[in-house]
């Protein structure tokens, strides 16, 4: 992976730390794969975190809740990723016709991690099903279904590459995201269905699309690093422009400080 932009190559590397303040607990899937059931993560997200010099350590759904302290004492982070859908009942809702792929044990071994995280000020870095299982976890609900729910909204969820950009965001000034990002706007790749709605308990929102759709949310106050997105930055790492890079370095920096 080139990256030619060598004003983001910093003598403060985080890879130069100790690896007990680089490793990151990463959320992962499960999925049926002919007659086997496989644990499964998009290998981008741990390009993503290796290029900004952390070390993930992949964790499946499980059976014990129990599980997140000591999940949590073996890192420095946690990184939410994407995924399919969490169950409505999580928030109380009624689950809508378009709620796809439901894994009740990925939602509690999620859920169980953001409550044990927040207890802890432990940092955590979310994407896409990430910002809604965090914004769930801390009492918020989603749009179930952006297309049906949200007439008027633009195209979130297209069948395009990976890393094609497909709409604009705009960042509150001064939020981690827009320090992270290095800007007031930019243009983010988008492949989701739902939503952030009602935001969780501590929780505001720091970029939106033009839509009004929520792109970003971060904690209140600063006792807690918290920056979760919709979009897939970890899918961006080869851009032109530094802005999803810029994320996990943030994130990086933020371990290793
Ligand atoms: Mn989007």
């Amino acid at each position: 992976m080139q990256n030619n932009n060598v004003g983001e190559r910093s003598p403060l590397s985080p890879a130069r730390k100790p690896i007990s303040a680089r490793t990151v607990a990463v959320t992962a899937g499960i999925r049926q794969d002919g007659d086997t059931t496989r644990v499964r993560l998009t290998a981008a997200y741990v390009t993503a975190l290796e290029a900004a010099g952390l070390v993930p350590l992949i964790i499946p759904p499980l059976t014990d809740k129990g599980a997140a302290a000591a999940i949590l004492d073996s890192v420095a982070g946690l990184m939410l990723t994407g995924g399919g859908d969490i169950d409505p009942a999580r928030y109380g809702e009624r689950r809508h016709e378009k709620v796809s792929n439901v894994n009740v044990a990925r939602d509690a071994t999620e859920v169980a991690l953001v409550e044990e995280a927040r207890r802890r000020r432990t940092p955590v870095l979310a994407i896409c099903r990430g910002i809604q299982v965090l914004n769930v976890a801390l009492g918020g609900t989603l749009v179930q279904d952006i297309p049906s729910q949200c007439p008027g909204a633009l195209a979130h969820d297209e069948d395009t590459p990976r890393n094609s950009r497909s709409h604009d965001i705009s960042v509150e000034p001064g939020s981690l995201i827009a320090n992270a990002i290095g800007t007031g706007s930019c243009s983010v790749n988008s492949f989701h269905h739902q939503s952030v709605k009602g935001l969780g308990e501590g929780l505001k929102v720091t970029a939106r699309s033009p839509d009004g759709v929520i792109e970003g949310i971060e904690a209140e106050g600063e006792d807690w690093w918290v920056l979760a997105v919709q979009w897939h930055p970890e899918e961006m790492t080869d851009s032109a422009e530094p802005w999803d890079r810029g994320l996990f370095r943030a994130f990086a920096e933020k371990l290793t400080a």
